[in-house]
């Protein structure tokens, strides 16, 4: 039968054990971290790496711009252009706006894109009066700007912004979808500059 090894134990004298130590406590020091020179220097150092200071306005206004949700409002041809826009090939969604909500409560953009008649205005001013605020409106193409080709018809309106306040103009007949993405661009600088402590 195999007889196993005890197990070693080590019984050092007093001079080894300080050898023992010492190469313990050295092997220690060369290791450890070395103090910090300069430590208000690396503190700086650290803070600007890793802390990023911005205001209240910044912060709420990059988080609005970036997650603006569409009211679908396509009234005519224009909301064709208005589509292909929020499809893969130019990709609304690159700017946080793939969800168009068929809801005026859950939006807070309304692409006004085609032709308002008369008779259509009060449903889009009742749409509008129900998006939640802070709200914006955008007017695509000639019909909605200033009614376009119709402008001088009996059924058409002049423009959009007889009906609600338009914060940006898309001309065009219709606007390609880079015109509308360059006009959500402006939009997104307009909502840059709000500020909580004047808007009311
Ligand atoms: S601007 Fe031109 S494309 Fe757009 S709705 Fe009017 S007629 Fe149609």
């Amino acid at each position: 039968m195999e007889v196993k090894d005890k197990p070693e134990i080590y019984v050092y004298g007093d001079k080894q054990l300080d050898r023992v130590e010492g190469e313990a406590i050295e092997s220690l020091k060369a290791h450890c971290q070395q103090p910090i020179p300069d430590p208000d220097r690396w503190l700086a150092q650290e803070i600007q790496r890793n802390v990023l200071v911005t205001t209240v306005d910044g912060a709420l206004n990059w988080a609005r711009k970036f997650s603006l949700w569409p009211v679908n409002f396509g009234l005519a041809c224009c909301a064709f252009e208005m589509i292909a826009t929020a499809a893969s090939r130019f990709d609304i969604s690159r700017f946080g706006m793939e969800i168009f909500r068929p809801s005026p409560r859950q939006a807070d953009l309304m692409i006004v894109a085609g032709t308002l008649t008369w008779k259509m205005a009060p449903q889009l001013r009742r749409i509008y009066d129900q998006m939640a605020e802070p709200k914006w409106v955008l007017a695509m193409g000639a019909c909605a700007i200033s009614g376009g080709t119709f402008a001088h018809s009996y059924s058409v309106v002049p423009g959009v912004n007889l009906i609600v306040p338009v914060d940006v103009y898309v001309p065009g007949c219709p606007p390609r979808p880079e015109a509308l993405l360059y006009g959500i661009r402006l939009l997104h600088n307009k909502i840059s500059k709000r500020s909580i402590v004047t808007e009311g």
